[in-house]
């Protein structure tokens, strides 16, 4: 029985392919934004790192990659992890969590800061291959050493450093704002409410990470718009998204209704089974799905973004619709226009993948036990028509 993910930093069979026209022959083709047939066997085409129609493309001038039996979908994303290991201590190097394992863009959620940005940029954005993009921390700060970055409002980024910022780093797509005690010490919601004001004046999502409180979820979620995003939805602390009866609380019904957005952010401390399964049995609000992941979870207990998705392949999910947790479901959080989707004229990530009949031993953020029959793991990575990654046979 193996245990957790098998592929991390495996470092042998990386090669890299310069060739910008591909044909993707025979694979089962997942599509998300196509419903009927969700499988389907077909070919897929990339010119100058684009997806183009299959009758658009000179095959004698392609490269021919041979998916038969493999799964392509769209190049995953990770709408959060942790990956400025220049600054945050909490993180992993972005290429590791990113291509190596199946996964073309990630998103970190808040690592940086206004003060800290030009190096986020610098020495993570643009040093890997892997899409690199990123919720900006409302703390001008970011992540600090204590992992208190709200509890002193002077360290509050200004509306006017705000507009600056995003008016120029194009991989900004929102602002991330931690909703738990250690985080705020005594400041309760004040730092949501000013993260509030940003959001509106430079209409993004904020994504809010919820803990142990104060502040309490019935405080946070009225302050929450429509495309606001709720990492860690699925915790297994007290005061979470559940009564003691399983159903969920009445603010994160009216906040699901209208229009915010659940996220796993798995984390060392923050996905829990049963939270998963009671969400399951009584809603039907999709979700996204994303690691949390850094240096000291890696191992245990997230693995990689393909094994937070076997886990809810095990808890009952259908593949598509883990699928479309990561791909169009994902895009549409981030307002992306050339991620998660195979439509002509887009960018061409793909990533190819497997599943196997696998029984592995996988364990929640609280230590629960479950036996995951069927591993998702990558076989090949493309970032806009390039082979970037090989991955062995699982
Ligand atoms: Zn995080």
């Amino acid at each position: 029985m193996h245990c957790f993910n098998t592929f991390v930093n495996k470092k042998e069979g990386f090669s890299m392919e310069k060739n910008r026209n591909l044909i993707i022959k025979n694979g089962n083709v997942i599509d998300p934004d196509v419903s009927e047939p969700y499988v389907e066997k077909k070919d897929i085409a990339i010119q100058n790192g684009k997806f183009v129609s299959i009758d658009e493309i000179d095959p004698s001038a392609a490269k021919i990659i041979h998916a038969g039996g493999h799964y392509v979908s769209p190049g995953f994303i990770d709408l959060h992890v942790h990956v400025f290991n220049q600054h945050a201590k909490v993180s992993i190097d972005a290429d590791r969590v990113g291509i190596s394992q199946g996964v073309t863009t990630i998103v970190d959620a808040g690592s940086s800061g206004y003060d800290v940005f030009d190096s986020f940029r610098k020495n993570v954005i643009e040093t890997h291959k892997t899409e690199v993009l990123a919720f900006l921390n409302v703390s001008r700060k970011g992540l600090t050493e204590s992992l208190s970055e709200l509890a002193d409002p002077s360290d509050l980024m200004t509306v006017e450093e705000a507009k600056e910022i995003f008016s120029k780093e194009k991989s900004l797509v929102g602002l991330k704002a931690r909703m738990s005690r250690s985080v705020v010490k005594g400041q309760d919601v004040k730092p949501l409410l000013h993260a509030r004001q940003l959001a509106d004046q430079l209409n993004v999502p904020i994504m809010v990470h919820i803990g142990n409180p104060p502040p309490y979820l019935p405080d946070i979620f009225p302050l929450l718009r429509k495309g606001d995003i709720v990492t860690h939805a699925f915790h297994g602390k007290e005061h979470g998204i559940l009564k003691k009866d399983h159903t969920l609380i009445p603010e994160a019904v009216d906040a699901l209704n209208r229009g915010v957005l659940f996220d796993i952010g798995h984390g060392s401390d923050s996905f829990n089974f049963n939270t998963m399964k009671y969400f399951k049995e009584k809603y039907s609000y999709s979700f996204t799905s994303s690691t949390d992941i850094y240096d000291k979870n890696i191992q245990k207990p997230v693995g990689s973004l393909m094994t937070t998705m076997s886990k809810l392949l095990e808890l009952g999910f259908s593949l598509p619709f883990v699928i479309e947790s990561v791909t169009s479901r994902s895009r549409k959080a981030l307002h992306l226009t050339e991620q998660g989707s195979f439509q002509n004229g887009t960018r061409a990530d793909v990533t190819i993948f497997d599943v196997h009949e696998r029984p592995t031993l996988l364990i929640d953020s609280n230590g629960n036990k479950k036996i995951c029959h069927k591993m998702i793991d990558p076989i090949m990575t493309i970032r806009e028509g390039e082979v970037v990654q090989k991955n062995e046979k699982g």
